[in-house]
């Protein structure tokens, strides 16, 4: 089979949109489900709507359209605020976009207009993260004016911690956007139907909470895709943290000695670790490099040690392992090599388990 190759669990994704959907409904929250790390990968967006997902989310316009053309009907928002050239597709290709700019809110108006259709807003409120967001003193003020802006509904309020700052949403900040909806509903007379609380950071709070407050929602994507939390990287527990392994084949495997020699200048991604001198190892090339894969962001299986990455080579240490060219090693990827491997075009995608005697479909996007 072709190789790299990122092999995916869609079943595992879909327990995984399950479990968490089940343990979220106790505290009255849903989950719309993140697909941006795949690309829109219509197979796991679908997974992650049979797991209960309320809709799906991306961060790029491009991968809504993308999920509307392969049949997805479920509602779709697009969670980064959108570029004011982009709001005629906006408003064609997703039905909810996060916002925090008048002027975006403008465009999207006139395009809505244009088209004859109804846009829903959600309000990004700042918390202290400081990327996207509306100061929490002039929340009121603009969530009165989206619903004056013709073609334009406001759903609610959101807001988004742990993404530049590593500031954690902690019962204080949740607090904090619930108190801000009231402000809101009394400045626009009318209630709001959507609390946006965060992403995947907001999963320890919103687990343990007694008080989820008016959060009504989370939009999930790690946690879902790696079985992960990112406040930590730490596994969730109850969640599958293997639907994706990156697949990579050995093109050399040597003895050779552990420590270069000759004069030592910068490797082609800088200066290399000094390593010790450990005699004679058994070194493996794999036909896998930062084209491919973050090297910071794959784990090795037991017993080898990744060496280094340049663009196009992986060399580890194969330990015990006895291996040789044309062997194929799998690897489990983390956020970042998820994303890198998922963008590049020399890694093929393959959906894993196919039911017993059906040839796996390779899928090229
Ligand atoms: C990427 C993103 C998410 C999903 O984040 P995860 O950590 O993958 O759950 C949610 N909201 C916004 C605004 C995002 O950009």
């Amino acid at each position: 089979m072709t190789a790299p190759r990122l092999e995916v669990r869609v079943e595992a994704i879909e327990e995984n949109t399950r479990t968490l959907v089940d343990r979220l409904a106790g505290k009255g929250i849903v989950v719309t489900a993140v697909n941006k790390a795949t690309l829109a990968c219509p197979a796991v967006g679908s997974a992650m709507l049979r797991g209960g997902a309320t809709g799906l989310a991306d961060s790029r316009i491009d991968n809504l359209a993308r999920t509307r053309s392969a049949g997805i009907t479920a509602p779709l928002t697009l969670i980064r605020s959108p570029m004011p050239s982009q709001a005629a597709r906006v408003v064609r290709d997703c039905d909810i976009s996060l916002n925090t700019e008048g002027v975006v809110l403008d465009a999207l108006s006139a395009a809505a207009v244009a088209q004859g259709r109804t846009h829903g807003v959600v309000l990004m409120v700042e918390l202290g993260d400081l990327r996207e967001g509306v100061a929490a003193e002039d929340v009121a003020a603009l969530a009165r004016t989206i619903g004056q802006r013709p073609g334009l509904e406001l759903l609610g309020l959101g807001t988004n911690l742990a993404c530049r700052s590593g500031v954690v949403p902690d019962q204080e900040k949740m607090d904090e956007l619930s108190r801000l909806v009231e402000k809101a509903e009394s400045a626009c007379r009318t209630g709001l139907t959507v609390v946006s609380g965060g992403n995947s950071a907001n999963l320890d709070w919103a687990l343990s909470t007694a008080d989820p407050g008016r959060v009504n929602e989370l939009r999930l994507g790690e946690a879902i895709l790696l079985g992960t939390e990112p406040l930590h990287r730490r596994p969730v527990v109850g969640l599958h943290t293997d639907a994706f392994t990156l697949v990579a084949e050995i093109i050399e495997a040597r003895e050779k000695p552990s420590r270069a020699w000759g004069v030592l200048a910068q490797g082609a991604f800088g200066d290399q670790a000094a390593r010790p001198d450990t005699g004679t190892v058994r070194q493996a090339i794999l036909a896998l490099g930062r084209q491919d894969v973050d090297p910071d962001s794959i784990v090795a299986p037991a017993g080898v040690t990744v060496l280094a990455m340049s663009s196009d080579h992986l060399v580890v240490d194969l330990g015990d392992h006895d291996l040789s060219p044309g062997d194929e090693m799998s690897f489990a990827v983390g956020y970042s090599g998820l994303l890198r491997a998922m963008t590049s075009p020399f890694v093929a995608q393959v959906e894993q388990v196919p039911p017993v005697g059906v040839e796996p479909t390779l899928n090229r996007f």
